[in-house]
Protein backbone atom coordinates (compact mmCIF):
# COMPACT_ATOMS: atom_id res chain seq x y z
CA UNK A 1 0.00 0.00 0.00
CA UNK A 2 1.32 3.64 -0.93
CA UNK A 3 1.52 5.37 2.35
CA UNK A 4 2.15 8.29 1.17
CA UNK A 5 -1.25 8.70 -0.36
CA UNK A 6 -4.16 9.92 1.63
CA UNK A 7 -6.97 7.64 0.97
CA UNK A 8 -10.79 8.60 1.98
CA UNK A 9 -12.96 6.39 -0.41
CA UNK A 10 -13.82 3.95 2.53
CA UNK A 11 -16.95 3.56 0.90
CA UNK A 12 -16.00 2.75 -2.87
CA UNK A 13 -13.40 0.05 -1.45
CA UNK A 14 -11.80 0.18 2.56
CA UNK A 15 -8.41 -0.27 2.45
CA UNK A 16 -7.33 -3.61 3.87
CA UNK A 17 -7.42 -4.39 7.73
CA UNK A 18 -3.73 -5.77 8.60
CA UNK A 19 -5.55 -9.11 9.82
CA UNK A 20 -7.43 -9.33 6.41
CA UNK A 21 -3.55 -8.76 5.03
CA UNK A 22 -2.38 -11.52 7.28
CA UNK A 23 -5.25 -13.96 6.50
CA UNK A 24 -4.79 -13.61 2.81
CA UNK A 25 -0.83 -14.20 2.81
CA UNK A 26 -1.74 -17.81 4.70
CA UNK A 27 -3.85 -18.55 2.86
CA UNK A 28 -1.46 -18.01 -0.05
CA UNK A 29 1.38 -20.32 1.44
CA UNK A 30 -1.10 -23.12 2.08
CA UNK A 31 -4.46 -22.70 -0.64
CA UNK A 32 -6.95 -25.69 -1.41
CA UNK A 33 -10.08 -26.08 -2.27
CA UNK A 34 -12.66 -26.19 0.18
CA UNK A 35 -14.94 -28.83 -0.97
CA UNK A 36 -11.34 -31.00 -1.22
CA UNK A 37 -11.05 -33.76 1.40
CA UNK A 38 -7.27 -34.08 1.57
CA UNK A 39 -5.28 -32.04 4.60
CA UNK A 40 -5.09 -28.47 2.62
CA UNK A 41 -8.79 -28.96 1.10
CA UNK A 42 -9.60 -29.47 5.19
CA UNK A 43 -7.61 -25.97 5.97
CA UNK A 44 -9.73 -24.60 3.49
CA UNK A 45 -13.39 -25.70 4.63
CA UNK A 46 -11.79 -24.91 8.39
CA UNK A 47 -11.66 -21.21 7.23
CA UNK A 48 -14.43 -20.84 5.43
CA UNK A 49 -16.43 -22.13 8.82
CA UNK A 50 -14.57 -19.94 11.29
CA UNK A 51 -14.93 -17.29 8.55
CA UNK A 52 -18.71 -18.18 8.40
CA UNK A 53 -18.86 -18.44 12.59
CA UNK A 54 -17.44 -14.94 12.79
CA UNK A 55 -20.12 -13.01 10.47
CA UNK A 56 -23.22 -14.90 12.15
CA UNK A 57 -21.39 -13.86 15.31
CA UNK A 58 -21.53 -10.30 14.30
CA UNK A 59 -25.51 -10.57 12.47
CA UNK A 60 -26.54 -12.57 15.12
CA UNK A 61 -27.78 -15.41 13.41
CA UNK A 62 -26.86 -19.04 13.31
CA UNK A 63 -23.77 -20.46 10.67
CA UNK A 64 -26.03 -21.76 8.98
CA UNK A 65 -27.97 -19.07 7.34
CA UNK A 66 -25.20 -17.54 6.07
CA UNK A 67 -24.30 -18.06 1.93
CA UNK A 68 -20.73 -16.52 0.99
CA UNK A 69 -20.80 -15.03 -2.78
CA UNK A 70 -18.33 -13.19 -4.25
CA UNK A 71 -19.62 -9.69 -2.94
CA UNK A 72 -22.52 -8.20 -2.56
CA UNK A 73 -24.16 -7.38 -6.18
CA UNK A 74 -24.09 -11.08 -6.52
CA UNK A 75 -25.72 -11.22 -3.23
CA UNK A 76 -28.17 -8.68 -4.17
CA UNK A 77 -28.92 -10.09 -7.22
CA UNK A 78 -29.69 -13.64 -5.79
CA UNK A 79 -31.80 -12.41 -2.76
CA UNK A 80 -34.37 -10.15 -5.42
CA UNK A 81 -36.00 -13.09 -7.18
CA UNK A 82 -39.54 -13.63 -7.25
CA UNK A 83 -39.73 -17.03 -5.80
CA UNK A 84 -38.34 -17.60 -2.47
CA UNK A 85 -39.12 -20.80 0.11
CA UNK A 86 -40.49 -19.67 3.68
CA UNK A 87 -41.03 -22.51 6.76
CA UNK A 88 -40.92 -25.25 3.51
CA UNK A 89 -43.51 -23.17 1.48
CA UNK A 90 -43.25 -21.45 -2.14
CA UNK A 91 -43.19 -18.22 -1.75
CA UNK A 92 -43.86 -15.72 -5.01
CA UNK A 93 -43.81 -11.99 -4.45
CA UNK A 94 -46.46 -10.09 -6.61
CA UNK A 95 -44.31 -7.14 -6.53
CA UNK A 96 -40.47 -5.55 -5.43
CA UNK A 97 -40.12 -2.43 -4.04
CA UNK A 98 -36.89 -0.68 -4.20
CA UNK A 99 -36.11 2.88 -2.71
CA UNK A 100 -35.01 5.29 -4.98
CA UNK A 101 -31.31 5.38 -3.33
CA UNK A 102 -30.28 2.15 -3.48
CA UNK A 103 -27.18 0.82 -5.07
CA UNK A 104 -27.45 -0.12 -8.42
CA UNK A 105 -27.19 -3.61 -8.19
CA UNK A 106 -30.67 -3.44 -6.24
CA UNK A 107 -31.90 -0.67 -8.13
CA UNK A 108 -32.18 -3.15 -11.36
CA UNK A 109 -34.50 -4.98 -9.77
CA UNK A 110 -32.81 -8.46 -9.82
CA UNK A 111 -34.86 -11.24 -11.51
CA UNK A 112 -38.06 -9.31 -11.44
CA UNK A 113 -39.56 -8.17 -14.99
CA UNK A 114 -39.44 -4.77 -14.76
CA UNK A 115 -43.25 -3.98 -14.77
CA UNK A 116 -43.49 -5.51 -11.32
CA UNK A 117 -40.98 -3.26 -10.00
CA UNK A 118 -41.66 0.13 -7.89
CA UNK A 119 -39.48 2.62 -6.87
CA UNK A 120 -39.86 4.05 -3.29
CA UNK A 121 -39.48 7.61 -3.39
CA UNK A 122 -37.36 9.17 -0.19
CA UNK A 123 -37.56 12.59 1.84
CA UNK A 124 -34.71 15.05 1.06
CA UNK A 125 -32.75 13.69 3.85
CA UNK A 126 -33.12 10.24 1.71
CA UNK A 127 -34.98 8.46 3.59
CA UNK A 128 -38.13 6.14 3.24
CA UNK A 129 -41.43 7.30 5.13
CA UNK A 130 -43.12 3.58 6.78
CA UNK A 131 -46.28 5.72 6.19
CA UNK A 132 -46.04 5.99 2.87
CA UNK A 133 -44.98 2.44 2.38
CA UNK A 134 -48.04 1.26 4.24
CA UNK A 135 -49.74 3.02 1.86
CA UNK A 136 -47.87 1.15 -1.22
CA UNK A 137 -48.06 -1.93 0.60
CA UNK A 138 -51.96 -1.57 0.51
CA UNK A 139 -52.61 -1.16 -3.27
CA UNK A 140 -50.63 -4.09 -3.85
CA UNK A 141 -52.40 -7.88 -3.81
CA UNK A 142 -49.84 -10.05 -3.07
CA UNK A 143 -47.16 -10.86 -0.85
CA UNK A 144 -44.40 -7.78 -2.00
CA UNK A 145 -40.58 -8.32 -1.46
CA UNK A 146 -39.04 -4.97 -0.26
CA UNK A 147 -35.67 -3.62 -0.37
CA UNK A 148 -34.23 -1.05 1.34
CA UNK A 149 -30.49 -0.43 2.11
CA UNK A 150 -29.54 0.09 5.98
CA UNK A 151 -27.03 2.76 5.31
CA UNK A 152 -26.50 4.69 1.73
CA UNK A 153 -23.16 4.75 0.37
CA UNK A 154 -23.09 8.36 -1.02
CA UNK A 155 -24.71 10.11 1.90
CA UNK A 156 -24.17 7.57 4.93
CA UNK A 157 -27.95 7.89 5.34
CA UNK A 158 -29.51 5.15 7.70
CA UNK A 159 -32.68 4.21 7.07
CA UNK A 160 -35.40 3.17 9.19
CA UNK A 161 -35.13 -0.80 9.30
CA UNK A 162 -37.15 -2.10 11.90
CA UNK A 163 -40.30 -0.01 11.41
CA UNK A 164 -40.06 -0.81 7.74
CA UNK A 165 -39.84 -3.80 8.30
CA UNK A 166 -42.51 -3.75 10.87
CA UNK A 167 -45.02 -2.71 8.03
CA UNK A 168 -43.59 -4.90 5.44
CA UNK A 169 -44.36 -7.59 7.85
CA UNK A 170 -48.03 -6.52 8.99
CA UNK A 171 -48.93 -6.87 4.50
CA UNK A 172 -47.40 -10.41 4.74
CA UNK A 173 -44.02 -9.33 3.03
CA UNK A 174 -40.46 -9.82 2.99
CA UNK A 175 -37.94 -7.64 3.51
CA UNK A 176 -34.49 -7.37 2.37
CA UNK A 177 -31.87 -4.79 2.85
CA UNK A 178 -28.37 -4.21 2.13
CA UNK A 179 -26.24 -3.39 4.87
CA UNK A 180 -22.67 -3.04 2.90
CA UNK A 181 -22.01 0.35 4.38
CA UNK A 182 -23.33 -0.23 7.71
CA UNK A 183 -21.63 -3.80 8.53
CA UNK A 184 -18.48 -2.48 11.01
CA UNK A 185 -19.79 1.24 11.58
CA UNK A 186 -23.25 0.15 13.39
CA UNK A 187 -25.20 -2.69 14.76
CA UNK A 188 -26.57 -4.73 12.56
CA UNK A 189 -27.93 -7.70 14.01
CA UNK A 190 -30.59 -9.92 11.83
CA UNK A 191 -33.49 -9.32 13.98
CA UNK A 192 -32.55 -5.85 15.64
CA UNK A 193 -33.33 -4.98 12.01
CA UNK A 194 -36.21 -6.89 11.48
CA UNK A 195 -35.00 -8.03 7.80
CA UNK A 196 -35.60 -11.27 6.89
CA UNK A 197 -32.50 -10.92 4.29
CA UNK A 198 -29.28 -9.11 4.65
CA UNK A 199 -26.95 -8.88 2.44
CA UNK A 200 -22.77 -7.63 3.08
CA UNK A 201 -19.65 -7.09 1.02
CA UNK A 202 -15.82 -7.88 2.55
CA UNK A 203 -14.41 -4.98 0.81
CA UNK A 204 -16.38 -2.27 2.39
CA UNK A 205 -15.42 -3.33 6.19
CA UNK A 206 -11.34 -3.65 5.51
CA UNK A 207 -11.41 -7.21 3.90
CA UNK A 208 -10.41 -7.93 0.39
CA UNK A 209 -12.74 -7.54 -2.69
CA UNK A 210 -14.22 -10.84 -4.01
CA UNK A 211 -16.23 -12.00 -1.09
CA UNK A 212 -19.85 -11.23 0.20
CA UNK A 213 -22.38 -13.15 1.84
CA UNK A 214 -26.22 -13.46 2.24
CA UNK A 215 -27.50 -13.89 5.99
CA UNK A 216 -31.14 -14.86 6.28
CA UNK A 217 -34.04 -15.20 8.88
CA UNK A 218 -35.19 -18.53 10.41
CA UNK A 219 -37.15 -20.38 8.05
CA UNK A 220 -36.53 -18.26 5.05
CA UNK A 221 -34.21 -20.13 1.70
CA UNK A 222 -33.70 -18.18 -1.56
CA UNK A 223 -33.04 -20.05 -4.39
CA UNK A 224 -29.26 -20.39 -5.87
CA UNK A 225 -29.03 -18.27 -8.83
CA UNK A 226 -25.58 -20.04 -9.54
CA UNK A 227 -26.22 -23.23 -10.22
CA UNK A 228 -23.45 -26.39 -10.76
CA UNK A 229 -21.91 -28.13 -7.46
CA UNK A 230 -22.94 -28.43 -3.88
CA UNK A 231 -21.04 -25.62 -2.74
CA UNK A 232 -22.46 -23.68 0.36
CA UNK A 233 -24.99 -26.19 0.87
CA UNK A 234 -26.78 -25.83 -2.40
CA UNK A 235 -27.63 -22.19 -1.98
CA UNK A 236 -24.27 -21.20 -4.32
CA UNK A 237 -22.40 -23.12 -6.80
CA UNK A 238 -18.97 -22.81 -7.78
CA UNK A 239 -15.51 -22.67 -5.67
CA UNK A 240 -15.47 -20.68 -2.42
CA UNK A 241 -13.20 -17.75 -2.60
CA UNK A 242 -11.19 -18.96 0.19
CA UNK A 243 -8.58 -16.08 0.98
CA UNK A 244 -11.19 -13.43 0.37
CA UNK A 245 -13.34 -15.49 2.90
CA UNK A 246 -10.84 -16.10 5.21
CA UNK A 247 -9.52 -12.30 5.15
CA UNK A 248 -13.27 -11.31 5.82
CA UNK A 249 -13.81 -13.83 8.95
CA UNK A 250 -10.05 -12.47 10.24
CA UNK A 251 -11.54 -8.79 9.75
CA UNK A 252 -14.84 -10.18 11.51
CA UNK A 253 -12.85 -11.75 14.72
CA UNK A 254 -11.75 -8.38 15.50
CA UNK A 255 -15.30 -6.64 15.64
CA UNK A 256 -15.65 -6.01 19.47
CA UNK A 257 -13.22 -2.80 18.08
CA UNK A 258 -15.95 -1.45 15.73
CA UNK A 259 -17.81 0.52 18.52
CA UNK A 260 -14.84 2.45 19.39
CA UNK A 261 -13.07 2.98 16.12
CA UNK A 262 -16.91 3.86 14.56
CA UNK A 263 -16.58 6.86 17.51
CA UNK A 264 -12.95 7.74 16.81
CA UNK A 265 -14.02 7.92 12.83
CA UNK A 266 -17.20 9.98 13.69
CA UNK A 267 -15.29 12.22 15.92
CA UNK A 268 -13.14 13.35 13.38
CA UNK A 269 -15.99 13.50 10.40
CA UNK A 270 -17.77 15.75 12.50
CA UNK A 271 -14.09 17.87 13.14
CA UNK A 272 -13.92 17.90 9.45
CA UNK A 273 -17.65 19.22 9.21
CA UNK A 274 -17.21 21.66 11.32
CA UNK A 275 -14.03 23.19 9.50
CA UNK A 276 -15.91 23.00 6.25
CA UNK A 277 -18.28 25.62 7.87
CA UNK A 278 -14.83 28.11 7.96
CA UNK A 279 -14.41 27.63 4.40
CA UNK A 280 -15.60 31.06 3.36
CA UNK A 281 -17.99 29.86 1.05
CA UNK A 282 -21.43 28.56 2.01
CA UNK A 283 -21.06 24.13 1.74
CA UNK A 284 -24.31 21.93 1.82
CA UNK A 285 -23.66 18.53 3.40
CA UNK A 286 -26.07 16.44 2.04
CA UNK A 287 -28.48 14.32 4.38
CA UNK A 288 -26.71 16.25 7.21
CA UNK A 289 -29.77 16.43 9.34
CA UNK A 290 -30.62 12.75 9.39
CA UNK A 291 -29.51 9.78 11.15
CA UNK A 292 -25.82 9.06 9.38
CA UNK A 293 -23.07 6.51 9.30
CA UNK A 294 -20.58 8.23 10.84
CA UNK A 295 -17.50 8.01 8.45
CA UNK A 296 -19.32 9.80 5.52
CA UNK A 297 -19.46 13.20 4.37
CA UNK A 298 -21.03 14.21 1.16
CA UNK A 299 -21.13 17.59 0.20
CA UNK A 300 -21.09 20.57 -2.01
CA UNK A 301 -19.25 24.06 -2.41
CA UNK A 302 -20.81 26.33 -4.97
CA UNK A 303 -18.69 27.07 -8.05
CA UNK A 304 -16.24 23.89 -7.11
CA UNK A 305 -17.09 20.93 -10.30
CA UNK A 306 -16.87 17.81 -8.42
CA UNK A 307 -14.69 16.64 -11.47
CA UNK A 308 -12.24 19.41 -11.04
CA UNK A 309 -11.95 18.89 -7.65
CA UNK A 310 -11.13 15.65 -7.80
CA UNK A 311 -8.34 15.64 -10.17
CA UNK A 312 -7.17 18.47 -8.00
CA UNK A 313 -7.38 15.98 -5.02
CA UNK A 314 -5.86 13.27 -7.29
CA UNK A 315 -3.02 15.26 -8.44
CA UNK A 316 -2.11 16.22 -4.52
CA UNK A 317 -1.80 12.46 -3.83
CA UNK A 318 -5.61 12.39 -2.17
CA UNK A 319 -8.38 9.78 -2.96
CA UNK A 320 -11.75 11.07 -2.84
CA UNK A 321 -15.27 9.99 -4.56
CA UNK A 322 -17.47 12.59 -6.46
CA UNK A 323 -21.29 10.81 -5.52
CA UNK A 324 -21.01 7.51 -6.17
CA UNK A 325 -17.62 5.43 -7.99
CA UNK A 326 -20.12 2.44 -8.44
CA UNK A 327 -20.49 3.12 -12.49
CA UNK A 328 -16.81 2.44 -13.63
CA UNK A 329 -15.82 5.67 -12.49
CA UNK A 330 -17.99 7.84 -14.62
CA UNK A 331 -18.49 10.99 -13.17
CA UNK A 332 -22.53 11.56 -13.62
CA UNK A 333 -25.07 12.82 -11.71
CA UNK A 334 -26.06 10.70 -8.56
CA UNK A 335 -29.61 9.06 -8.12
CA UNK A 336 -29.62 9.38 -4.80
CA UNK A 337 -28.84 13.02 -4.73
CA UNK A 338 -31.69 13.69 -7.44
CA UNK A 339 -34.11 11.64 -5.59
CA UNK A 340 -33.44 13.63 -2.41
CA UNK A 341 -34.51 16.56 -4.59
CA UNK A 342 -30.62 18.31 -4.60
CA UNK A 343 -30.81 20.64 -7.52
CA UNK A 344 -28.66 19.48 -10.62
CA UNK A 345 -26.07 22.22 -10.50
CA UNK A 346 -25.48 21.81 -6.66
CA UNK A 347 -25.50 17.84 -6.85
CA UNK A 348 -22.76 18.56 -9.79
CA UNK A 349 -20.23 19.93 -7.37
CA UNK A 350 -21.63 16.66 -4.73
CA UNK A 351 -17.52 15.55 -3.26
CA UNK A 352 -17.98 12.03 -1.26
CA UNK A 353 -15.27 11.88 1.97
CA UNK A 354 -15.36 8.73 3.56
CA UNK A 355 -13.47 7.77 6.18
CA UNK A 356 -11.88 4.55 8.04
CA UNK A 357 -9.66 2.81 10.29
CA UNK A 358 -6.51 3.75 8.95
CA UNK A 359 -7.86 7.80 8.52
CA UNK A 360 -6.02 9.98 10.89
CA UNK A 361 -6.70 14.06 11.59
CA UNK A 362 -3.26 15.13 9.91
CA UNK A 363 -4.69 13.34 6.67
CA UNK A 364 -8.13 15.60 6.76
CA UNK A 365 -6.13 18.89 7.51
CA UNK A 366 -4.17 18.35 4.26
CA UNK A 367 -8.13 17.29 2.60
CA UNK A 368 -8.83 20.76 3.90
CA UNK A 369 -5.96 23.08 2.46
CA UNK A 370 -6.08 21.86 -0.60
CA UNK A 371 -9.88 22.17 -0.64
CA UNK A 372 -9.42 25.54 0.08
CA UNK A 373 -7.08 25.72 -3.04
CA UNK A 374 -9.57 24.19 -5.27
CA UNK A 375 -12.22 26.35 -3.64
CA UNK A 376 -9.89 29.70 -4.19
CA UNK A 377 -9.50 28.73 -7.74
CA UNK A 378 -13.27 27.95 -8.71
CA UNK A 379 -15.56 29.30 -6.19
CA UNK A 380 -17.60 32.76 -7.29
CA UNK A 381 -15.52 35.67 -6.45
CA UNK A 382 -18.06 37.22 -4.67
CA UNK A 383 -19.06 34.34 -2.05
CA UNK A 384 -15.12 33.67 -1.92
CA UNK A 385 -14.60 36.69 -0.35
CA UNK A 386 -18.00 37.19 2.19
CA UNK A 387 -16.75 35.46 4.67
N1 LIG B 1 -24.42 -2.08 -2.13
C1 LIG B 1 -23.84 -0.95 -1.72
C2 LIG B 1 -24.59 -0.04 -0.80
C3 LIG B 1 -22.54 -0.63 -2.13
O1 LIG B 1 -21.98 0.50 -1.71
C4 LIG B 1 -21.87 -1.51 -3.00
C5 LIG B 1 -20.47 -1.20 -3.50
N2 LIG B 1 -20.32 0.06 -4.02
C6 LIG B 1 -22.52 -2.69 -3.40
C7 LIG B 1 -23.79 -2.93 -2.95
C8 LIG B 1 -21.86 -3.68 -4.31
O2 LIG B 1 -20.89 -4.39 -3.61
P1 LIG B 1 -19.77 -5.28 -4.32
O3 LIG B 1 -18.71 -4.32 -4.71
O4 LIG B 1 -19.34 -6.23 -3.26
O5 LIG B 1 -20.40 -5.95 -5.47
Amino acid sequence: MNRDRIYLDYNASALPRPAARAAMMAWLDCPGNASSVHAEGRVARKKTEAARDALAAVLDCPPQAVTFVSGATEANNTVLQPHWKVNEEDVVFERLFVSAVEHPSVLSGGRFPADRVEILPVDGDGLVDPVLLDARLGETGGPALVSVMTANNETGTVQPIAALADVVHRHGGRLHTDAVQALGRMPVALETLGADAVTVSAHKVGGIQGAGAIATASGVAIPALMRGGGQEAFRRAGTEAVGAIAAFGAVLETSDTFAEEAARIRRLRDWLETELTHIPTQSTVFGQKANRLGNTSCFALPGVRAETAMIAFDLNGIAVSSGSACSSGKVAASHVLKAMGVDDALAAGAIRVSLGWATTQDELVEFLRVLQTVCKNSCPQGQNEAA
